[in-house]
């Protein structure tokens, strides 16, 4: 018999997860080249070359033990080291590779953050919309989700609501940045003044409030945005990054969180992260991917691809008459449902192949989550069977 927790969590199984099967099914009905799954995060570029290359050569080089034996909990001494030069090149930081540790993707390391810093009852802030795993990341440990309400005026950070959701009880806050689903980009003023909000709170109550920054999409930017780096900002911040989307990894379970000298309790905080590492079962992050990405600092992904994406389908979307949120980062747009229960959008897109994601799941009912990391093909493909679909609800172009 399963435990009654375990027995919600597959009842309430990820939204994304379920299109992704759904997706599987049609395929098999009405054949591969008429469904147009925009419902799952999976890029649609190839890794840099030079991914490939660094693997053959560390296997070629291989010494007995180095590459696929134990290591440190919190991972390769010298490709955190290599990490935390680049970022301070990058960011005027400065990190060394004790402050970081290799993660089992951006999900180990925000998972390893709750472990670290929460009790049972505990409360961890998240502004809406925002990447419905939180909910579990969050439960798994006992803590308590509290989400700020988005602001629809922009779906930047709605700071006018985040004081009275407050309390005691609050360990942590949560920010996505670029993000997902929304693809909005917050701005360096509005970091600070997040930054300022949460000091004084700890004043009132006595202990920190940590900023975890989830970046796994800090490099999928346009029309020159650029994301500012939230320990600069934020005194009391940690950054958990991930090399799933930024170098197209996403099966290989690579990331890393970085936590600076800054933070109060650094070295508790870190020592109890890289403890949590080991017992949650991570023990340490992959060791062939580590040492790879070592050698592939610096690499890029193709984001001119996915910006040539971004245009089509949001030009696309917007000349049929759809309301859409423009994004400035990562590879999704929120499309403003026409009916106000978004699930009659997704249900009617599925009819004509096109799978998408409902908003309720990332805390924004009446909103849909289109993933753009498709190929090209696709989206021209399916921008008919959008029309289609705005016809069917009536959506009229002013
Ligand atoms: N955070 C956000 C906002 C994401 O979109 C994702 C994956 O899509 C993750 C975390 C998990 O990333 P990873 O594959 O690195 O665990």
């Amino acid at each position: 018999m399963i435990s009654s927790y375990t027995k919600e969590l597959v009842e309430k199984s990820s939204e994304i997860r379920k299109m992704f099967e759904e997706g599987k099914k049609l395929a098999e009905k009405i054949g591969k080249e008429n469904v147009f799954d925009f419902s799952l995060g999976n890029p649609s570029v190839a890794p840099p070359a030079k991914v490939g290359e660094a693997i053959k050569d560390i296997i070629d080089k291989e010494a007995p033990g180095f590459v696929h034996g134990y290591m440190a909990n919190a991972g390769h001494p010298q490709v955190r080291e290599a990490i935390a030069d680049d970022l301070n090149k990058r960011f005027g930081t400065d990190f060394d590779g004790t402050d970081l540790i290799m993660t089992v993707g951006a999900a180990g390391g925000l998972n390893i953050m709750m472990r670290t810093l929460l009790d049972p009852g505990d409360e961890v802030i998240v502004f809406a919309p925002f990447f419905g795993e939180y909910r579990n990341y969050i439960r798994n440990f006992g803590g308590n989700i509290v989400v700020v309400p988005a602001d629809f005026e922009d779906l930047k950070l709605n700071l006018k609501a985040l004081p009275d959701l407050i309390s005691e009880k609050t360990k942590a806050v949560i920010i996505n940045n670029p993000n997902n689903p929304s693809g909005v980009v917050y701005g360096e003023e509005e970091i600070k003044e997040l930054g300022s909000i949460l000091s004084s709170a700890e004043e009132r109550i006595g202990h920190p409030i940590y900023v975890i920054s989830d970046e796994p999409y800090r490099e999928l930017v346009y029309d020159g945005v650029t994301v500012p780096f939230v320990t600069k900002c934020i005194k009391n911040s940690i950054v958990a990054y991930s090399y799933s989307k930024s170098l197209s990894l996403p099966g290989e379970r690579i990331g890393y969180v970085a936590i600076p000298k800054q933070i109060d309790d650094h070295d508790a905080v870190r020592d109890g992260a890289i403890a949590a590492n080991r017992v949650l079962g991570f023990v340490n992050a992959p060791s062939l991917m580590q040492l790879a990405i070592q050698e592939c600092i610096g690499e890029k992904t193709d984001v001119e691809a996915y910006d040539r994406n971004r245009k089509l389908l949001y030009n696309g979307l917007v000349d049929i008459g759809f309301e859409c949120i423009k994004p400035q980062g990562a590879f999704y747009i929120l499309l403003k449902s026409p009916d106000k229960d978004e699930k009659v959008f997704t249900e009617t897109a599925k009819n004509h192949g096109i799978l998408t994601v409902a908003g309720t799941s990332f805390g924004c009912p009446g909103f849909v989550r289109i993933a753009y990391c498709v190929s090209e093909d696709t989206i021209r493909r399916a921008l008919p069977g959008f029309k289609e679909v705005a016809l069917e609800l009536g959506v009229k172009k002013d």
